[in-house]
């Protein structure tokens, strides 16, 4: 195993997230669905996500979508110069650099497009929007279809400046909605009313994000929906495999690693001594009598993973117990391998863990390529 002088240090795996990306863009370019490359999440104090973006564009997306501005500026900066969508609907506050640093928006408030407009004519640029539409989940997007359809036509009769690009949706967010045939058959609907009523086919119809490539896979995906978001399903590939309960062995689960170093290692009872209360977060955990175990108490808290179950140490046998800030507490009885102080331990980060950790000025970043 590779050592490092500074833990805990998180692993990112260029090569597994290539090689994830073109897994996804395979399958999408079967139903003929381009993927925009979702870094959002990604990027950390150290390193840019700019090295990301570029195994996504080499494994053909055909573009990057991101959430903010100020790590979009800082993949201009390192000469990503493929489209990059902006993929939170824009604040007031960022218009400006909305026109300078992006090519596509996600939009559903034509006050903010109409400004776009004007931004736009003052750059001298044209800027293309997607107009999402809510289908239940809650969060962003018209709820109405009628009204989506008349900001439509606003957009492409009265506004020179901005695009009408297409329709997107997202879904599985906050209602935890999950996508069907059903409700991104409506979408694609929604899509050729507009198209019939402006005289073109609009470019997109954007059907979501990971949670829509297993439509993708069995096949139930509407015809119409041409294109998609994909974060999670290329970088961390975990949810649709752990949650879902897909099977999906050409997805790479393991491209975010952990490796954090035991600083102590002892045997110590399962169940507290004294009066149980509060733990550090206020809440009060439940707690099973499972004997004396030997836990390794290890450098890596809630600072560094937020949830502490959303790791997954790579050791059999162990099992994570729980932790605090800055603690994880691993019994490691069951371990073949004997565990002693000093050694590192590696952990499989699932997606919460990875926005943490690559957020955190205390875990140490690496690329590796393996
Ligand atoms: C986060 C996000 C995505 C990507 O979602 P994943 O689940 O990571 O694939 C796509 N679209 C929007 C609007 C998002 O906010």
């Amino acid at each position: 195993m590779e050592t490092y002088s500074n833990y805990p240090v998180l692993e990112i795996n260029l090569d597994g997230i290539y090689h994830n990306a073109k897994a996804v863009v395979d399958m999408c370019r079967e139903k003929s669905i381009q993927v925009t490359g979702v870094v959002k999440g990604t990027d950390s104090y150290e390193n840019s996500y700019a090295q990301i973006a570029a195994q996504m564009l080499h494994a053909g997306c055909t573009s990057i979508g991101d959430s903010r501005i100020n790590t979009i500026k800082r993949m201009r900066q390192e000469k990503i110069d493929a489209p990059i969508f902006l993929i939170r609907v824009p604040m007031a506050c960022e218009l400006k650099d909305v026109i300078t640093y992006t090519d596509i928006s996600l939009n559903s408030e034509i006050a903010t497009i109409k400004a776009l407009n004007q931004i736009a004519y003052q750059q001298n640029k044209n800027h293309k929007v997607i107009l999402m539409m809510d289908l239940g989940d809650l969060r962003e997007g018209y709820i109405q279809e009628e009204e989506l359809i008349k900001d439509a036509l606003f957009i492409e009769n009265q506004l020179k400046d901005i695009t009408l690009y297409g329709v997107g949706t997202n879904l599985g967010c906050f209602g935890s909605i999950k996508p069907n045939n059903t409700n991104l058959s409506t979408l694609v609907s929604i899509a050729d009313k507009i198209s019939a009523a402006i005289g073109r086919k609009l470019d997109i119809v954007s059907g979501g994000a990971t949670s829509t490539l297993p439509l993708v896979l069995d096949g139930t995906i509407p015809k119409g929906i041409n294109h998609l978001r994909v974060g999670e399903g290329i970088v961390n590939a975990r949810d649709l495999q752990d949650i879902w309960g897909l099977k999906l062995p050409m997805l790479r689960r393991d491209n975010y690693m952990i490796k954090a170093q035991v600083v102590e290692i002892k045997e110590k009872p399962s169940y507290p001594i004294g009066e149980i209360f509060v733990d550090a977060f206020g809440n009060t955990p439940e707690y099973f009598d499972k004997g004396i175990r030997k836990r390794a108490l290890i450098a890596l808290g809630k600072r560094d993973v937020g949830d502490i179950f959303s790791v997954l140490p790579k050791l059999k046998g162990a099992t994570v117990e729980g932790g605090s800030s800055d603690h994880l507490i691993l019994d490691v009885t069951d371990c073949e391998s004997e565990i002693s102080l000093g050694d590192i331990i590696p952990f499989e980060a699932c997606y919460g863990a990875m926005i943490h950790a690559t957020y955190s000025s205390s875990v140490t970043k690496q690329y590796i390529s393996v």
